[in-house]
């Protein structure tokens, strides 16, 4: 019989045998999902609908810190670090319910709060009917690949030695904020830093010593401009800094703040090192609408000065050159005439408007210079400010002002007084600006009463605790203050009440328009009542005619300043004007 003929037997699978190989295999699958969830190497999170948590795996005990009995019931947020905003959560759960998936990564907080980075995927359980029934939270521990990705990213756009920026990274930062219209308007600031004769410092002392010069230099760059502020090295041992935001007048200041920190001394082991710079400056737009140019003519000024002055700082702009020059030139004869005893104090009478009697002085410094004449104190002061010099220009003013009063006194003219202007940066570059002032006014032996500091709203108000210490101090001890050009800064009423200032002088500019603007009779007239209801004393200041003079009595004004009475004069001009009154 051929195989073919042979009877076949049919036998059916017994059911129960079937069931059972079944039930086998899902128990092997079983075992297997549970075996891979336990010991996968990601971390699992599983949540019901309610987004409770019902599962997590071993993995998510490890990189959180916390146990399972600890997370079961609880809400996942209890992960959250706190670094994303509320929308971050709302576009991924926006995504995760509409789309059934989210992935992304997300910075969560460990149990001991170390704030870490993820990268989770979530997913939606649904039944059947397509409603939710679990969410599903895969996530991994990036902390280390983002330690890497961050080391590559620094040494790409860093330069080793300093930790600064190189110059790829720089010129494509530069060419980013020029296409931003914004700082067309604002303006940005492009300074090139070169360290002259640096080859020297290498040649002699050798190439440790030179990189740790450059590490320092480095450091005190940093320091001296805004953290908002680019700073690169730009190759061996040049620097570029782009000022953000900043018209040339700011990129003068740090410049020279710059030039100022770079060349203090340097001390490497037992060696001392001085060190000068030449910095170039070119600003944009005006000095060129791409970072070519710009860096172009911003190393073409730091060369020129470096020419022309071996050292400084120099405008790519021939007229912002000439400006800083003047500057320059006016700070040096400033600090001869310090020196040579050039400067003097003229005193300009301050009437009682009802009796018309002086009552007071106030001292303005006067410098006469042999080349220029008298050079005006709004020339020189700023400049003084800038370069350091205001404390020995208050100084001055204030032991010459003292002694003269005490002149007075002396004569018989005891009941007058004398106010003394101050500026802020004798606020706040000086511990004891208190004691300065009342040493002073000791050592003349005058009575404290008899001598007013006229300071600015932006002394009065700087939250500087110092100021407001010094203020209060002055005040225990009987010295007047006068809230100086008041209604030109900010003028809050406010301040006049917490300063508790006991003169507030009213500007110029407004007295100027006293006779013809409606509006501004109003004002001076509501102030000078409101004064009097704070107790504080009225001076209106530039009063030049006598039409001015007699709406100011009208107004009841304490006291008036001004040329229509007289300019400020020399000691013994004012001796004989108290003699005839
Ligand atoms: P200031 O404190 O507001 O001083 C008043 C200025 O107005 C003085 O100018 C004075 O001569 C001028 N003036 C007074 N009455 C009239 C007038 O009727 N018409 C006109 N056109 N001007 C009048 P000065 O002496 O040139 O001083 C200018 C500024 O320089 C002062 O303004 C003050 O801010 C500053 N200053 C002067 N001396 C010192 C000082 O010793 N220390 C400090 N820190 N600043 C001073
Ligand atoms: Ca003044
Ligand atoms: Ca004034």
């Amino acid at each position: 019989m051929s195989k073919n003929n042979k009877k076949k037997t049919f036998t059916f699978p017994s059911p129960t045998l079937s069931i059972t190989s079944d039930l086998s295999k899902l128990n092997e699958q079983l075992k297997l999902s549970n075996f891979v969830f336990d010991y996968a190497s990601d971390a699992i999170t599983i949540t019901n609908k309610d987004n409770e948590i019902i599962s997590v795996n071993k993995a998510l005990e490890e990189i959180t810190g916390y146990k399972k009995a600890e997370l079961l019931g609880k809400n996942p947020s209890i992960f959250s670090s706190g670094k994303h905003n509320k929308s971050f959560y709302k576009s991924m759960w926006y995504e995760l319910l509409n789309k059934g998936s989210w992935k992304g990564e997300v910075y969560n907080k460990r149990k001991n709060g170390e704030i870490y980075p993820e990268e989770l995927s979530l997913n939606t359980v649904k039944d059947k009917e397509g409603k939710i029934t679990h969410y599903i939270a895969i996530f991994r521990d990036i902390s280390e690949r983002k330690k890497t990705e961050n080391k590559l990213t620094f040494l790409a756009n860093n330069e080793i030695l300093t930790g600064l920026h190189n110059r790829r990274y720089f010129i494509e930062q530069l060419e980013s904020y020029i296409q931003q219209p914004y700082y067309e308007k604002t303006g940005l600031s492009l300074l090139f830093i070169d360290i002259n004769h640096f080859k020297e410092v290498n040649d002699v002392f050798g190439h440790h010593v030179g990189d740790k010069t450059l590490q320092l230099i480095a450091k005190r760059i940093k320091n001296s401009v805004s953290h908002h502020d680019l700073v690169c090295c730009y190759g061996g041992d040049e620097f570029a800094i782009l000022l953000i935001n900043s018209p040339a007048s700011n990129a003068e200041i740090v410049a020279q703040r710059l030039q100022r920190n770079i060349e203090k001394p340097y001390q490497i082991n037992e060696i001392s090192l001085d060190i000068s710079v030449s910095i170039g400056i070119a600003q944009y737009p005006e000095a060129g609408n791409n970072a070519n140019a710009l860096l172009r003519n911003a190393t073409q000024a730091m060369a020129n000065v470096r020419h022309l002055q071996h050292s400084g700082i120099g405008f790519h702009s021939e007229e912002l050159q000439f400006k800083h020059l003047q500057k320059i030139s006016l700070k040096e004869k400033l600090k001869k005439a310090l020196n040579e005893n050039k400067l003097s104090v003229y005193y300009q009478p301050i009437i009682n408007a009802s009796t018309q009697k002086i009552e007071k002085f106030e001292a303005l410094v006067r410098w006469y210079d042999d080349e220029d004449g008298f050079i005006p104190p709004n020339c020189f002061i700023p400049i003084a400010e800038e370069f350091g010099l205001i404390t020995a220009v208050g100084q001055f003013v204030l032991k010459q002002a003292c002694s003269d009063l005490k002149k007075l006194h002396h004569l018989g003219y005891n009941n007058i007084s004398c106010s003394i202007n101050r500026s802020i940066n004798e606020f706040t570059t000086k511990q004891n600006e208190d004691d300065v002032i009342s040493q002073a006014i000791l050592l003349a032996q005058l009575p404290f009463n008899k001598i007013t500091i006229e300071i600015t709203e932006t002394v009065a108000m700087s939250s500087n605790v110092l100021t407001a210490n010094v203020l209060q101090n002055l005040r225990a001890n009987g010295v007047k203050i006068a809230l100086d050009d008041f209604c030109t800064g900010y003028s809050s009423l406010s301040n006049l009440i917490e300063y508790h200032t006991d003169f507030l002088k009213i500007d110029k500019s407004f007295i100027d328009k006293i006779t013809s603007d409606k509006s501004c009779q109003i004002l001076i007239s509501t102030l000078i009542n409101l004064a009097k209801k704070l107790d504080i004393t009225v001076i209106a200041e530039g009063v030049e005619t006598a039409e001015q003079f007699n709406l100011l009595k009208a107004y009841d004004c304490h006291y008036i300043q001004g040329y229509y009475f007289s300019p400020a004069q020399p000691i013994e001009t004012c001796l004989a004007m108290l003699a005839q009154q």
